[in-house]
């Protein structure tokens, strides 16, 4: 999900801020600040006002990511990892790799998030009660208890990719038995979700309330985009469902060449007749590393004719490497998290092929045309 910034490790789960964040921090502090603070305690100095609007906006923040972490520990407690959580402009994402296996758990891990939500909600209400003559604190924590309620009811929603959505899933997977038929139901509330705010944003829009408006528009388009997102995601996981790597790989010859090749012969003699983008540095049966065009981009074009590919190759050592009898789903997931359009296949200490993105878009349009 595009640049972050890091926040460290929480159980072992990289946690991330997307920048678009430090936009939406900034304007709510500004508004606490200037509009809700300043309306329930006039007689705050400027300074007061800003400290308790950042404290306020950190606790938000930080009700987010307890959400998430509500989801991820029951994913982790299951048995599912938990990739990474990013918070992000509309709230927070766990990134959760593997689909639940039953429909209990997707039903236990969607109801992590709303459960913490709840538990902060009614904890800042007591909070805003206990301390409701303590003017400024009191206000902020009623408004922490009203935007922590206001989280739950939304995530309740039962639009998919919502935890509402996912516990709709869960259920008609429950009752049906079909998961299949859960996907199609979820997505379905999914998209129903997402028009219906578009069409509550433009008749507020036409109604004079243009901010409000905007703000729906804008989140049934990207849980529009969210759930075509998981739709497509999801058809994936199903059509590669129980395919090994080494099912998928050598669909593309690979082709291998010896390090002391230069760069202009390798662009010569194989990239260009061939149409070949990735390369297995070998020697004999001596693997030496890896050598994609775009590596060799970097390497300027006047030395091409004498530096040899070693000098744009990624190292052997450097690479991640898969096994032919992993899923190819999990190579995929593999390939993602390293940002690579290529891994080479090992066995043991025998290199036996390189599985390329291209190979499985091309394997996935075979079985798509074939529909299997
Ligand atoms: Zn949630």
């Amino acid at each position: 999900m595009g640049a972050q910034i890091s926040l460290g490790r929480i159980w072992g789960i990289p946690v991330g801020l997307h920048w678009s964040l430090l936009l939406v921090f900034a304007l709510l502090t500004w508004s606490l600040a200037d509009g809700f603070l300043l309306g329930r305690n006039p007689e705050l100095d400027l300074t007061a006002r800003w400290v308790i609007a950042v404290l306020t906006s950190v606790f938000f923040f930080a009700s987010i990511l307890l959400h998430e972490l509500g989801h991820a520990w029951v994913a982790q407690r299951n048995g599912i990892p938990v990739n990474r959580i990013t918070l992000f402009i509309f709230g927070g994402a766990a990134e959760i790799d593997k689909q639940a296996k039953t429909p209990g758990v997707e039903f236990r891990v969607a109801v992590g998030g709303p459960v913490v939500s709840l538990a902060l909600a009614a904890s800042f209400g007591l909070l805003a009660v206990a301390t409701q003559n303590v003017a400024v604190l009191g206000a902020s924590f009623f408004w922490l208890a009203q935007i922590n309620l206001m989280l739950l009811l939304f995530n309740l929603v039962p639009g998919y990719p919502l935890d509402g959505g996912r516990m709709l899933r869960a259920a008609v997977w429950h009752f049906t038995k079909s998961e299949r038929r859960a996907t199609t139901v979820a997505m379905f509330s999914g998209q129903i979700v997402a028009f219906g705010l578009m069409a509550i944003g433009g008749y507020l829009i036409f109604s004079g309330n243009f901010i409000n408006g905007i703000w729906l528009i804008f989140i049934g388009w990207f849980l529009q985009n969210a759930t075509v997102a998981e739709q497509s995601s999801a058809t994936v996981q199903q059509q590669l469902a129980g395919i090994k790597v080494g099912q998928a790989m050598g669909m593309i010859k690979e082709p291998r060449v010896p390090s002391r090749l230069k760069i202009q012969q390798l662009v010569d003699d194989y990239a260009l007749p061939h149409g070949q983008r990735t390369f297995l540095v070998m020697d004999d049966e001596v693997p030496r590393g890896l050598v994609t065009l775009r590596n060799l981009a970097q390497v300027p074009r006047e030395r091409w004719a004498w530096a040899s590919v070693t000098e744009a190759m990624t190292p052997w050592s450097e690479l991640t490497k898969v096994t032919p009898d992993i899923d190819l789903i999990e190579a995929m997931k593999l390939m993602d998290d390293q940002r690579v359009g290529q891994v080479p296949v090992v066995d043991g200490t025998r290199v036996v092929g390189l599985l390329t993105r291209e190979e499985i878009i091309h394997l996935l349009r075979l079985r798509m045309e074939l529909g299997t």
